[in-house]
């Protein structure tokens, strides 16, 4: 497979094709990746970067659905068949942890009986621990807990299993078109013919035509619906997570009680993240709404019920994304509506042939979202085509990790690790570079000069926000106080942006990461953001007046004209 010519390719308009897809979180790269494996030519639009709507805004959780299966046996048993899939196709995007649920003598035992049966029930291995042996399992964890169940847990990172998918729609023919926003669908005649585009890097307009133009748009589903005069109601809630400076907790460990605020601690990478709340917003608000300070109390302070080391440690950023859910008319907060998928025929259902939505559901059902749209164009299309998304390793996982550290050139060790962690197989090309490949442009995430290279060659970067979803470079406990300056040297030596661009880069990466910052300034947080801020403006010379006048962080360069916001940067 080449990535860097088929991912570079994948800018190539067409005017015609079998299927739109609208939305490049990870269900719609999954359904990329299903439609152009059955054989469907395709074409995804996505607004942003890949993974800038909820995917890149989650905790990152694998849960086997232990979570909902007292509250939400039909979500449960979907993640329970998805979790085994995803740790065989897509090992290098996955980490296999376990999970803790825990009593604390506030909370009723009996929720843990109930809990037990529920997760039986749905096919989830949940065991009773003595408590005692819980807290040795799980140091971090409240050591006053009462009651302990292990379930099989684990995480996903949804920036890797996003591009992961893409990759492989890419190599089956389909074409990824990142920065470009759907703003019209074609109607003609009670179908829906295709779509109306806008590059948001060249600002130049033109439509396409489809057989069926597929809504995966999540939680802007509703306003894409409006746009085939379909009425798709979804309730947006903001959810904020809290990122810690490095991993407390080596099992996820969840409050055992009905889902609330800050009830679940994810260690992913270098770090750990402590979630989630849930407030309903306006659908004004949804691109533009950031987490707030009474979020970050509410976070620090049940947090520290579940891990108490949450109260003293690190705090690195805040950030908050939105569920794709499926409005509920009784349910005032978004807690109690369901995870579950929801499929919709508009032709069935609204009389509109050609156009489905795709929504609900949850990062680690991004692929049965996938093959259930499939399995639906394919009926509309007249196609048998039988799907494979549940046996076939994504490009990155065909091979365990130990077999490729053995393949790979000689490097030091640690960054052999940090490259075969993050790309799995296709870590061979960047060994394979000689002495930038020992060059290291980011210590906290051991991200070497080839890392960035490789990603700037091959997976559709197109400024340092995009370099930081698919290497991790600024994301790690240092939150980019130095690295950074490498980095956009190798983006403008590789064209990405010219030389004098450099200090606007900087400058539009650092405000975007301020967003984050922002609600937790204050001790320690507030000191390294001023130590940051003195470096780069102090020594460097780059300050806010370096961005591009009008230009929104967080955008791709020439972006500046857009009238409308796009989506901001997910989590690091
Ligand atoms: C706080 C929080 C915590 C969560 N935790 C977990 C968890 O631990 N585990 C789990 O499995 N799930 C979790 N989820 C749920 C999970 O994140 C989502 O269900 C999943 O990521 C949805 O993916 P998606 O591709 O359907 O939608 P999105 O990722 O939102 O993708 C939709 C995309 O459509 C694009 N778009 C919108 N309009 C247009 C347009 N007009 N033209 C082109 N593109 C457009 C957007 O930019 C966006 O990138 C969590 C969600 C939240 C908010």
């Amino acid at each position: 497979m080449n990535n860097e010519k088929l991912f570079l390719g994948a800018r190539k308009r067409v005017r015609e094709t079998d299927a739109i897809i609208i939305g490049g979180g990870a269900t719609g790269a999954g359904l990329a990746r299903d439609l152009s494996r059955r054989g469907f030519e395709c074409v995804l639009f996505e607004r942003g970067d890949l993974a800038t709507g909820a995917t890149g805004r989650n905790h990152g959780r694998r849960h086997r659905g232990a979570r909902y299966a007292v509250t939400d046996q039909v979500s449960a048993e979907e993640c329970v068949k998805e979790n085994s899939i995803l740790r065989k196709i897509a090992r290098h995007c996955v980490e296999e942890t376990d999970g803790l649920f825990i009593t604390l003598p506030e909370d009723d035992l009996e929720y843990q009986k109930n809990f037990i049966v529920a997760c039986r029930a749905a096919g989830i291995s949940a065991e009773a621990l003595d408590p005692e042996f819980a807290k040795r399992l799980e140091p971090s964890a409240n050591q006053t807990l009462i009651g302990a169940v292990k379930v099989p847990d684990g995480v996903v990172d949804p920036f890797r299993l996003t591009v992961a998918n893409m990759l492989d729609a890419v190599s089956h023919g389909a074409l990824c078109h990142t920065y470009c926003e759907v703003t019209g669908i074609l109607v003609e005649n009670a179908v829906a013919t295709g779509v109306r585009v806008r590059d948001n890097l060249s600002r130049e307009e033109y439509e396409v035509r489809a057989k069926v133009v597929i809504n995966a748009s999540g939680i802007w589903g509703g306003r894409v619906g409006a746009m085939a005069g379909v009425e798709v109601k979804m309730f947006p809630t903001r959810g904020s997570l809290l990122i810690l400076g490095h991993r407390l907790n080596r099992l996820v460990i969840n409050r055992c009680r009905k889902p609330a605020d800050a009830d679940i601690l994810v260690p992913g990478d270098t770090v750990c993240l402590i979630g989630t709340t849930s407030i309903p917003i306006k659908f004004e608000e949804i691109d533009t709404t950031v987490s707030d300070r009474e979020e970050v109390d509410i976070l620090i302070r049940e947090g520290a019920l579940l891990c108490p080391e949450i109260e003293t440690a690190r705090k690195i950023r805040c950030y908050c994304g939105s569920r794709p859910l499926i409005a509920d008319e009784n349910d005032k907060t978004g807690r109690s509506t369901s995870r579950h998928i929801v499929l919709l025929d508009h032709e069935t259902r609204d009389g509109l042939k050609g156009f489905v939505t795709i929504s609900g559901g949850k990062l680690i059902t991004y692929r049965l979202m996938a093959e259930m749209t499939t399995d639906l164009v394919c009926r509309k299309l007249g196609k048998n085509v039988p799907c494979d998304t549940h046996s076939v390793p994504l490009p990155g996982s065909h091979e365990p990790p130990d077999k490729i550290l053995r393949k790979i050139a000689p490097l030091p060790p640690t960054i052999k690790a940090a490259i075969v962690h993050r790309h799995g197989d296709m870590a061979t090309d960047i060994a394979a570079e000689g002495a930038s490949a020992t060059s290291l442009v980011c210590e906290c995430e051991l991200v070497s000069a080839a890392e960035v290279e490789h990603a700037v060659d091959t997976l559709a970067v197109r400024n340092m926000t995009d370099l930081r979803r698919r290497v991790r470079v600024g994301m790690g406990p240092c939150q980019g106080e130095l690295c950074m300056s490498r980095a956009v040297g190798i983006l403008a030596d590789k064209g990405v942006c010219p030389p004098s661009g450099c200090p606007g880069e900087l400058a539009s990466f650092l405000v975007e990461r301020w967003k984050g910052i922002h609600p937790l300034t204050w001790g320690e947080t507030l000191r390294e953001s001023e130590f940051i801020m003195w470096l780069y403006q102090g020594v460097c010379g780059i300050g806010p007046s370096d961005l591009e006048p009008g230009r929104v962080p967080g955008e791709a360069p020439g972006e500046a004209a857009s009238t409308e916001t796009p989506p901001g940067a997910p989590p690091g």
